[in-house]
Order: structure tokens, then C-alpha cells, then sequence
């Protein structure tokens, strides 16, 4: 009788020892689960910005040139392959392997441009 008892005991605290042990178990697999979304979040919160900058510095940096105006001569700093103004005679410039360039060849536009007009004048 008492053994019966004794195992019933044994069976029950055994019981309770699982669902305590689960639990706890679920309750630290969960949290841990929540703390761990959290740093990961809040890592990517912090490490985006911090990569998208290192990123676009490195993209600034490999595509940043500096070079002299065709024109005039005025160096200037400008990005690689974009067309871009000059800051000092505004002639439009295009950024060919880390060189300026003229948008046009020298005196195309202006030939292109008396022609374009001769002939509408003529029609
Ligand atoms: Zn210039």
C-alpha cells in the first residue's frame, strides 16, 4: 500500500517536474527565440545604415573622379560614367573612364545646329 503510494508519488512528481521542465523549457526556447529576434532586428536597425553607408562611401569613392575641364580647365570632382556640367564654363561634359569629355566633339553641335536650321529655313 504505502509502495503504491510512494510510486503514485514518484509518477506525480515526475509529472510535475515535465510540465515545470517543459515549460520552462518553451519559456526560455520562447524567450530566447524573442531575444533573438530582437538582436537581429535591432542588429539590422544598426548595421543597414551603418552597411548602406560603407556601401555607398565605397560606390562614392570607386566612381568619384577628379580631373580637369577639356574647356577651361577647372578641376572638378564628378561621378563616373554620368553626364555632368561644368561648374565653372557649363559646358555639358560626359565622364568616360574616369576622364571628362566633351558631351560632343568639338564644333559638332554647332555645324549640326546651322544645318538643322538652314534646312527648316529651306522647307
Ligand atoms: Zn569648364
Amino acid at each position: 500500500m504505502s509502495l503504491k503510494s510512494f510510486d503514485l508519488n514518484i509518477s506525480n512528481l515526475g509529472r510535475w517536474i515535465a510540465i515545470i521542465g517543459v515549460a520552462w523549457l518553451i519559456g526560455t526556447v520562447g524567450l530566447g527565440w524573442l531575444v533573438n529576434w530582437f538582436l537581429i532586428l535591432v542588429g539590422l536597425l544598426i548595421l543597414v545604415p551603418v552597411l548602406g553607408f560603407f556601401g555607398f562611401r565605397f560606390w562614392l569613392q570607386s566612381n568619384l573622379i577628379q580631373d580637369n575641364c577639356p574647356v577651361c580647365h577647372y578641376e572638378f570632382t564628378g561621378l563616373n560614367k554620368t553626364q555632368l556640367p561644368c561648374p565653372n564654363c557649363s559646358e555639358p561634359l560626359q565622364v568616360i573612364q574616369g576622364k571628362f569629355n566633351r558631351f560632343t566633339p568639338a564644333g559638332t553641335i554647332d555645324v549640326q545646329a546651322v544645318e538643322v536650321s538652314s534646312q527648316s529655313r529651306d522647307d
